[in-house]
């Protein structure tokens, strides 16, 4: 069939919306027409080329990461299953998760389903079936996103990229939580591990920063403090549970010493746009001894210098943990998150700043980078 989807052809240039021929599932596989796509900053990675394949998997699968359909925060409704799919049928509804989700690895099956053996191929772009590409255009195959490409009315994908939901549920915002949500909740609830009566600082207050924040206030946090320069972003983290916000780090740190007695964070949370290696002392010195520092944001992928006083680290016994899809297991805590929503303890509806149609998705993304949207979303049209 012929989809409008949005096609990176090489980094540093802009979505092209164009038609492209997707082919029907094949075994293990779904077709899935989509209500819409969050966009996540993530996808802004490969724009600017902080988010390559390692070169190591496009040599064993013989691809490459260029051109590909972006996206990896959508939800939809099953049109079609291939052969051999027995855990969903045509009409459900489905959330797509990030990282796919085998069920039958040593991570899967020890509760770290976001370790999945096959994240190791979410840059490959194929299908984590076969290795192959059902989504082409002019004469080539392209890759997608996080292996679900959401930046389409329509995408193929594995099974094991789908997380059933109810099917009462909103599927445009059950879509945040395929990414965003999910992530920044789940680095306050399980990655910081917040408990009540905690100092939790939460560094950027986007897409995923704004949930850190209310899993954190979730948690029972005493005191939540919203870093962020933006100030409607600021004003935002309010409505999502921040008791204190602060423009930057600098900022924060005689608030937090003020409130805490001089002790410091218990928890800190890094989910700033792009993360930077000589920002982490920055992270560490609001923390309090024995506190731990989550670092949620991701950095260009050959960034390895780091900012560190490890006298302090060893001394103060401070902890500084990576985190990815806030450390959850899709099939837990996806369909979990939405009941939390649907019972009006998640705030979803005011995450979405805004909504785009798929041919303003450069917009979408230009609007991001000035700070304008907490979550910009574009919707798909199915009427034409
Ligand atoms: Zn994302
Ligand atoms: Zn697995």
């Amino acid at each position: 069939m012929k989809i409008n989807a949005a096609v990176l052809w090489e980094p540093k240039t802009d979505w092209s919306v164009e038609e492209v021929e997707l082919d029907s599932p094949r075994a293990g596989e779904v077709l899935l027409k989509l209500v819409g796509s969050g966009l996540c900053h993530s996808d802004e990675h490969l724009v600017t080329g902080d988010m390559t394949l390692d070169p190591a998997v496009a040599a064993e699968l013989g691809v490459q990461q260029f051109p590909i359909v972006g996206g990896h925060e959508g939800a939809g409704e099953v049109v079609e299953v291939g052969p051999g799919v027995t855990t969903l049928q045509p009409g459900d509804h489905v959330v797509l998760g990030f990282i796919p989700s085998c069920g039958r690895c040593a991570f899967c099956a020890k509760g770290k389903q976001n370790l999945c053996d096959l994240g190791a191929y979410l840059l490959a772009g194929r299908q984590v079936t076969d290795f192959t590409a059902r989504h082409h255009a002019k004469g080539q195959d392209l890759g997608i996103m996080c292996c679900i490409g959401t930046f389409g009315e329509y995408t193929v994908c594995s099974e094991a990229s789908c997380i059933k939901i109810e099917p009462d549920i909103p599927l445009d915002k059950a879509a945040l939580v395929g990414c965003g949500v999910t992530t920044g909740w789940g680095s306050a609830v399980y990655a910081a591990g917040v408990q009540q009566g905690e100092t939790v600082v939460v560094i950027g207050c986007g897409g995923v920063g704004m949930n850190a924040v209310q899993g954190a206030a979730l948690s029972g946090a005493a005191h939540v403090i919203a870093v962020d320069p933006v100030e409607f972003k600021r004003e935002q983290a309010q409505v999502f549970g921040a008791t204190h916000t602060a423009a930057s780090m600098e900022e924060a740190l005689p608030l937090v010493t003020d409130l805490t007695w001089g002790v410091g964070a218990d928890k800190v949370i890094a989910t700033m746009g792009v993360g930077d290696g000589l920002l982490v002392e920055s992270a560490m010195s609001l923390c309090a001894k024995g506190g731990r520092v989550v670092w949620t944001n991701i950095a260009g992928i050959n960034e390895s210098d780091v900012k560190l006083n490890l006298f302090n680290m060893s001394l103060q016994e401070k902890q500084l943990i990576g985190s990815i899809f806030g450390s959850a297991n899709p099939r837990r805590d996806i369909p979990r998150l939405l009941k939390l929503y649907q019972e009006g303890k998640l705030k979803l509806d005011e995450l979405i700043t805004k909504t785009y149609p798929l041919a303003d998705i450069n917009q979408g993304y230009q609007d991001m980078r000035d700070g304008k949207n907490i979550r910009g979303m574009v919707m798909y049209d199915h009427a034409h």
